[in-house]
């Protein structure tokens, strides 16, 4: 399978609490692509001007991504700068420069319209709406989006939610969309507009999905973030969950919902490795080997097994599926 990834290759400035970057690669399709590539073929649509500096062009080509849908423009590369206090979860935008980004328009090479797996990541929807608008039969669309187009664009992002199969948001995003302070509720607005699932990224307190229909308990599942002692910056951290997440997906050729379980663990994986260092420090160099160990820790840190403290007895849990005694 192959992913198509539409977003911002960025030069980013960044401040954190223990260090600082000017003019770092980022991006939302840098982290997306630096994440994806160790499941599949990603192919890249995207747009840096002319300053845009060679090297960070061979870090995408040393990771095997397709830049065939890379355009460069006349003029500079779009940049971002943003600061985090020790409240990691939280980026304080200090500057956008759209730059480039500002005449944009996406044009996809023929080969990317078969793949079959899209990630639209964090740009203005009306672009996103043009890829999809390209795309032949994609087997799995999945949107992510920030305050900022919720903000100034809420019109075309709710066609662009209307029109993918999974909606990946922060917390404070899935607030301010759905207008209520109950995720919940929040996330059945959003739900109500057609995807099948909602993930709510919730920094280092992990990641929650939303699934279409049924009881809550039936369609709701949770996954901590990996513990880490060590945080340099969080920037990139949700795109390259996105990344892990349809790389898994795409990787598996499924779309299966106890596939996308295991996809949120795969992401949350891929993130933690992401915010030990600056830029793609960590991320860009990291192996298939790394992966699978934490993704074998999530599982030790989060498997138990049901047991009955009564003597009487629990039948709940002695008729529940996972066939353990209820003494
Ligand atoms: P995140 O994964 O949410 O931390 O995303 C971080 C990346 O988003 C940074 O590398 C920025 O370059 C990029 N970014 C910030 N603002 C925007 C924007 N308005 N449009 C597109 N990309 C952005």
């Amino acid at each position: 399978m192959s992913i198509l990834v539409v977003g911002s290759v960025a030069l980013d400035s960044i401040q954190t609490p223990f260090g600082k970057v000017k003019d770092a690669l980022g991006g939302s399709a840098t982290y997306f692509s630096a994440a994806s590539r160790l499941y599949d073929q990603v192919n890249l649509v995207g747009v840096v001007g002319t300053d845009f500096p060679q090297q960070h062009v061979q870090s995408f080509r040393d990771w095997g991504v397709n830049l065939d849908g890379l355009q460069v423009a006349e003029g500079k590369t779009f940049r971002w700068s943003g600061r985090y206090n020790y409240d990691m979860n939280t980026a304080e935008t200090l500057d956008t420069q759209l730059n480039v980004f500002a005449t944009f328009h996406p044009e996809l090479p023929e080969s990317y319209k078969e793949s079959e797996f899209v990630f639209l990541a964090n740009i203005d929807p009306v672009l996103q709406l043009e890829i999809l608008s390209q795309m032949h039969r994609p087997k799995l669309t999945v949107l992510d989006t920030m305050n900022y187009w919720i903000n100034y664009r809420k019109d075309a992002l709710t066609k662009v939610i209307s029109a993918v199969d999974i909606v990946l948001l922060n917390e404070a995003e899935t607030r301010q969309y759905g207008n209520t302070f109950s995720l919940i509720r929040a996330a059945r607005k959003i739900l109500s507009l057609g995807p099948k699932a909602l993930v709510v990224k919730k920094g280092e307190y992990g990641a929650v999905l939303f699934s279409n229909g049924g009881e809550l308990t039936d369609s709701f599942f949770f996954a901590p973030a990996y513990p880490l002692e060590k945080i340099q910056d969080p920037t990139g951290a949700g795109d390259s969950f996105a990344g892990g997440f349809l790389g898994y997906l795409a990787s598996r050729s499924s779309t299966a919902m106890d596939d996308i379980k295991r996809a949120i663990v795969h992401g949350s994986v891929v993130a933690s490795y992401t915010v030990e260092d600056f830029s793609v420090g960590r991320l860009g160099s990291l192996t298939r080997d790394h992966i699978q160990k934490r993704y074998l820790d999530f599982k030790r840190f989060t498997n138990f097994e049901p047991t009955c403290p009564w003597s009487e007895g629990c039948p709940h849990l002695a008729n529940h599926d996972t066939g353990t005694e209820s003494h």
